[in-house]
């Protein structure tokens, strides 16, 4: 989401350029890393269920493709843009590389409202977004999955108009499925559950522990959800959540005094993460103004919403309290925040690397799917924290090593890894 101060893909670039400095990469490598590769912009006409024709607008963008297919999600948003799917495929990048799987960076997104359309409307757009890019995607080239509004339904209605279109199955083209039509066991944790996978690890370099810890989060969406569930589930306490109200156009923070629990608001969530406030109120829930997440008495925040959502505008209400903060969302903290964070000392664990068990499992389902020999649950998800939780060690000692910021230095090996792929193969 972008608004008038606010230019998420300057933030991208600007957080490239500072790495590209301490790296000193060669301008070539530096030019061609700090902005797409390709881009797609087109129109998807749909016939609404009254009959009018509505066209909406959708985007594909691929940063880079030197590690191997360009990945990464495609998001329905009322608000989005161009420059917010180009900072999604930078961040992409970055994240793929850091965990260390063999995909590039990619993003797409359509500018809608999925609240206002049925279900038809939202096939037609699925399928009108695939057949404007059916010949630039696929599985060797560029895989989409679900992000923030989109689901498992979503990607299923997109594989089979790709599928209807090239003539054959291809399983390994779209990732976020449901399973049994593809998808793996644990994709629906796997972002969140990766979240504290990260967490616990930063924990105990920190000396702290899960139980005796309290966390405040931002959103109840899917990655909001799952880290929550899995937060508690290891003895931590929640003591609030902040989600936004589609009726109000206003987001709230939810309280209640001996804790959150996950179990009784999602009964009373929709499907986008929204909680339902009257409901809120009978369950004994305070419903406060939505910054107030930040300001609670909380060891742990986790903004696991949207972007911009820590910035230079509120950075000072982060309670003293606060040790760590564990990025769930993409592109959370602008960089005049993302400097106060770091001069108070607070422990940051980087979107890109902290989100990044939803790519992983999403690569874990290709493999599968190109098997075609399905693991249970229980291995995806030992696979994937044996993969967060290498990558969170090499991200620390390199920080710890150098003096690093952990941003900073989950940005130098993801760069650095980018950086050499482009080289060896001679782009650059
Ligand atoms: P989602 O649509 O399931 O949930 C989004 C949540 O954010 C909802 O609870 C919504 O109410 C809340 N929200 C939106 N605007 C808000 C605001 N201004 N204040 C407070 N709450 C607000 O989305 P998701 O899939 O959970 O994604 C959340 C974030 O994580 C996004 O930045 C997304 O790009 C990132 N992410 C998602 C995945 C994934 O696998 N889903 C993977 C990596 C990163």
């Amino acid at each position: 989401m972008q608004t008038d101060s606010y230019n998420p893909y300057q933030v991208a670039q600007s957080q490239f350029d500072k790495v590209a400095n301490i790296l000193e990469l060669d301008d070539g490598v530096k030019e061609l890393l700090r902005q797409p590769m390709r881009e797609y912009h087109f129109t998807i006409p749909v016939r609404m269920d009254d009959g009018k024709i509505k066209v909406f607008k959708g985007f594909r963008v691929q940063h880079n493709d030197a590690r191997g297919p360009a990945k990464g999600g495609i998001r329905f948003h009322p608000m989005e843009t161009v420059d917010t799917v180009r900072a999604l495929s930078l961040w992409m990048t970055w994240k793929c590389s850091v965990v260390d799987i063999p995909l590039g960076g990619a993003k797409g997104g359509i500018i809608c409202d999925p609240h206002h359309l049925s279900l038809r409307e939202q096939e037609q757009i699925c399928r009108g977004w695939i057949r404007q890019v059916a010949k630039n995607v696929g599985p060797v080239s560029d895989v989409p999955a679900p992000d923030v509004m989109t689901n498992g339904q979503h990607m299923l209605w997109m594989l089979d108009e790709f599928e209807t279109i090239h003539g054959g199955r291809y399983p390994g083209f779209i990732t976020g499925k449901p399973v049994g039509m593809g998808g793996s066991l644990g994709r629906t944790e796997a972002t969140g559950f990766g979240v504290i996978y990260i967490l616990r690890e930063a924990l105990k370099v920190l000396g702290l522990s899960i139980e005796k810890s309290s966390a405040s989060i931002q959103g109840f969406g899917n990655v909001a959800q799952h880290a929550a569930q899995l937060y508690t589930q290891m003895g931590g306490k929640i003591v609030a959540i902040s989600c936004w109200d589609h009726a109000d156009k206003a987001s709230y923070t939810y309280r209640k005094k001996d804790g959150v629990s996950v179990d009784e608001l999602r009964k009373i969530s929709d499907k986008f993460g929204g909680i339902d406030k009257k409901q809120a109120q009978e369950l004994g829930y305070e419903r406060l103004p939505g910054e107030v997440w930040l300001e609670q008495e909380a060891d742990i925040l986790i903004p696991a919403a949207m972007e911009n959502q820590i910035n230079a505008s509120n950075v000072n209400r982060i309670s003293k309290t606060v040790k760590v903060i564990a990025e769930g969302a993409n592109g959370p903290t602008t960089p005049e925040a993302d400097e106060e964070i770091k001069r108070r000392g607070i422990f940051v664990c980087p979107d890109f690397l902290t989100n990044a068990g939803g790519v992983t499992c999403s690569y874990f389902e290709q493999v599968q799917c190109n098997m075609n020999y399905f693991w249970e649950k229980d291995e995806v998800l030992t696979k994937l924290d044996a993969k967060m939780t290498s990558a969170f060690a090499a991200v620390n000692e390199l920080a710890t090593q150098r003096k690093l910021y952990m941003r900073d230095a989950a940005y130098v090996i993801a760069i650095s890894r980018v950086a050499e792929a482009v080289k060896q193969r001679g782009w650059a």
